[in-house]
């Protein structure tokens, strides 16, 4: 059995590489047919998804920047803190701290890695839609170009993103009244980004008092520009009506000194773009009898951050661990991949959940940010959004098990 992969994010290229250095023999697909079409991103890794990347063979130094510090901004106030020390996944090894890195390179890298493992990686190649016999996915339907062809696959794992049209077309759905995240970035000259810090302001407002659950970004990118951008949950009040190019002007006011960027996003590098994303695990099914699902496609970005390359690494290391059982035995072995995804963040995310729903009303989103630009409340914050518990407890891990237990209590959402 060779596994077939849709999409050559962070998510499918993890699992190809997991795959191939179990020995197995996979092949993906990727629609992009330039590695160099940039991806509407943020590019922030945390310091646990610097250190996944390193496990998966590559030199984090040549695709991103190290970040040491990172700055909370609310109603003229900023508290400065570092990044959390981590207990966790691959505590020890490697990188510390987060770094930013371009969505090119980091792709680009990835996918070579996984082509010198010897993965079959195939560029401007499309799933189009799954060939479905009982239940099972017996091939797809793919088209390079205009030549069009069908694939058989036996086993498939879908990472084609936020959007994931080939998981809807495999039944996948989104748990409509839970949250998502919408964002737009921009990337920009500036004459002020050769620093190794980054921003965040907190107090994203839809008019005066009229807080709203997310935040905006600087992030420099390298010693010449720097990614601008705004995040907001599906939990604001009439979210629909929120205009995220109208944020991301109002930010590019405040931040264009003392960045030395443009205030005009037409000035841009990189124009802004943007899109929403599931969060939370709020996509179901993720294992079907002989399919998995990972990444965006699954909805498993951070619902807090909207973070979702950390997540994605993870669950595609999973995912390819997973792949590689069921070649040696059957594919019933998939079905390991819905307690696996439960034991990694299920808690943290029912937790999370109820933060961004609590941050959905102004006083809630306003309270929050107040906490966060304070000397005690923004490393907690910190702790409590990476998911960065540590043994001997504190107020992020209470905050964890508080926000759980009402979770538990509260209808499941
Ligand atoms: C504006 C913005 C800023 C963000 N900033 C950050 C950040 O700073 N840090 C962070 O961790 N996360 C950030 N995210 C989220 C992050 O980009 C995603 O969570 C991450 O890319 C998910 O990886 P993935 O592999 O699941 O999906 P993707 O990276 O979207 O990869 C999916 C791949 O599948 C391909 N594909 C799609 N359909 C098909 C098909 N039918 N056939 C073949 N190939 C297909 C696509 O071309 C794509 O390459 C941001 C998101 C947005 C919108």
């Amino acid at each position: 059995m060779r596994p077939l992969i849709i999409g050559g994010g962070p998510a499918g290229t993890a699992a190809a590489i997991t795959l191939a250095e179990r020995g197995v023999s996979a092949r993906l697909i990727e629609r992009r047919v330039h590695r160099s079409s940039e991806k509407a991103c943020g590019g922030l890794l945390t310091p646990r998804a610097a250190r996944l990347l390193v496990s998966l063979g590559l030199e984090i130094e040549s695709i991103g920047r190290p970040i040491d510090s990172i700055d909370l901004v609310a109603r003229g106030r900023r508290q400065r803190v570092g990044w959390p020390t981590s207990t966790g996944v691959g505590a020890g090894v490697g990188s510390t701290s987060g770094i930013v890195v371009s969505r090119t390179r980091l792709d680009s890298a990835l996918l070579d890695r996984a082509g010198e493992l010897g993965v079959e990686v195939e560029l401007g190649c499309e799933a189009l839609e799954p060939i479905v016999d009982r239940g099972f996915v017996r091939g797809v339907r793919t088209a390079n170009g205009d030549v069009e062809s069908t694939e058989a696959a036996d086993l498939l794992l879908v990472a084609d993103g936020a959007n994931s049209t080939f998981g809807r077309a495999l039944g996948t759905t989104r748990r409509q009244d839970w949250p998502s995240v919408s964002a737009l970035r921009v990337v920009l000259e500036s004459t002020s980004a050769d620093r190794r810090g980054i921003e965040f302001h907190l107090d994203l407002e839809r008019g005066p008092g009229d807080g709203l659950p997310g935040f905006g970004w600087v992030f420099p990118v390298d010693d010449n520009t720097v990614n601008v951008g705004v995040q907001v949950a599906s939990t604001a009040r009439d979210a629909t009506a929120v205009n995220l190019h109208l944020l991301l002007e109002r930010l590019l006011e405040r931040i264009a000194g003392p960045w030395g960027v443009s205030e005009d996003p037409a000035d841009a590098v990189e124009r802004a773009e943007g899109t929403r994303t599931p969060v939370g695990d709020s996509i179901v099914p993720v294992a079907g009898p002989n399919f998995l699902v990972a990444g965006d496609a699954a909805g498993h970005a951070s619902p807090l951050t909207g973070g979702g390359i950390e997540a994605a690494l993870r669950l595609g290391i999973e995912a390819g661990e997973v792949l590689t059982a069921a070649t040696r035995t059957a594919p019933d072995a998939l079905q390991a991949f819905v307690p696996r995804v439960r034991a990694i963040h299920a808690d943290h995310h029912k937790a999370a959940r109820q933060i961004v729903r609590l941050s959905g009303r102004p006083l809630g989103s306003r309270l929050l940010a107040m906490l966060a630009t304070t000397s005690w409340g923004a490393p907690t914050m910190m702790r409590f959004a990476l998911a960065e518990f540590r043994a001997t407890g504190g107020a992020a891990e209470t905050l964890h098990s508080v926000a759980k237990l009402l979770g538990r209590v509260a209808p499941e959402a």
